[in-house]
């Protein structure tokens, strides 16, 4: 049906509704649909079904171990209400640029998995986010799994979040993850931004500045500058565009500063 909607939690479509801003014909409930709820560790990643919640996420012992990004990241978002209706499937196909998840799936290279009428597909969350609000989905097509690949050793990552006060969206997010060599020097970092341009984004000059290179101060604090340069947010409610672009600066470097820590 053209003019339909699928709905999980509701804490985006239902305000949308509300507000008049969408009104579809008819709103297929997903929770209606057994199975689309788990968390599950295999070789090598976490499985998440598309209905698992932000505080299931948040407070799963096997996110928290093997993906410490993800679970700051959904512990992050709005309050605990809106965090046990909201989910990871919601959130990540709502495309919101200040929303937290999809940083984060960018900074994890998360996979998601896919059903339509036709046969099912798999989209790398770098090919997912298309512009505000927009993704690869088709109209005839439903998120049912997010795959998140576990780090190897010596590495560590995080989320940061700037914001007006506890349960708002971002000014600005940050999710790193970085791996070290048996050198101590870089071997890969991803970065991805949340709040700064029409969809989350990677900030890939920036990682490469730091590939291959031992963690330093200055390094990092440049890896920062160059993520700033590479972001385009606007100015509105949260803050001047300028404004934006420091704390891109700032959140970039605590993120991989505290990345590094954790390895
Ligand atoms: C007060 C408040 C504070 C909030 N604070 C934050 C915050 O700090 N950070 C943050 O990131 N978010 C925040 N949010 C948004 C929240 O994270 C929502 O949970 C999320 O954006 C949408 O998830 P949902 O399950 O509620 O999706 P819904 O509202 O049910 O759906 C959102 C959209 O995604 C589509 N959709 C949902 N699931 C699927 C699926 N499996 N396949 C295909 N399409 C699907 C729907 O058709 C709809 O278009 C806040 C919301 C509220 C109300």
């Amino acid at each position: 049906m053209d003019d339909s909607k699928v709905i999980a939690g509701g804490q985006s479509l239902v305000p949308l509704m509300k507000l008049r801003l969408f009104s579809p014909a008819n709103v297929i409930d997903l929770g209606r649909i057994p199975g689309l709820s788990y968390i599950r560790k295999t070789k090598g990643r976490l499985l998440i079904g598309s209905m698992t919640t932000h505080n299931e996420v948040a407070s799963s012992p096997i996110v928290n171990k093997s993906c410490e990004a993800l679970s700051e990241a959904a512990s992050l978002i709005g309050d605990q209400q809106v965090r046990n209706r909201g989910t990871i499937g919601g959130t990540v196909c709502h495309a919101d640029p200040v929303a937290d998840i999809p940083a984060v799936m960018l900074a994890l290279d998360a996979e998601f998995e896919i059903a339509g009428r036709s046969k099912g597909r798999t989209v790398v969350a770098r090919h997912f986010f298309k512009d505000v609000f927009t993704t690869s989905l088709r109209k005839d097509e439903i998120l049912t799994e997010v795959r998140v690949p576990i780090l190897p050793p010596r590495s560590g990552g995080t989320y940061m979040k700037l914001e007006r006060g506890a349960g708002d969206m971002a000014i600005v997010g940050v999710a790193a993850t970085v791996t070290l060599d048996k050198a101590g020097a870089f071997k890969d970092v991803r970065l991805g931004l949340a709040g700064v341009g029409p969809t989350a984004i990677r900030a890939t000059k920036a990682e490469d500045a730091l590939k291959g290179k031992k963690p330093s101060e200055h390094l990092v604090a440049e890896a920062g500058e160059i993520a700033s340069e590479a972001s385009s947010p606007t100015s509105d409610i949260r803050g001047s565009a300028e404004y934006k672009r420091e704390m891109v600066k700032v959140y970039v470097r605590r993120a991989i500063t505290q990345s590094l820590s954790r390895i």
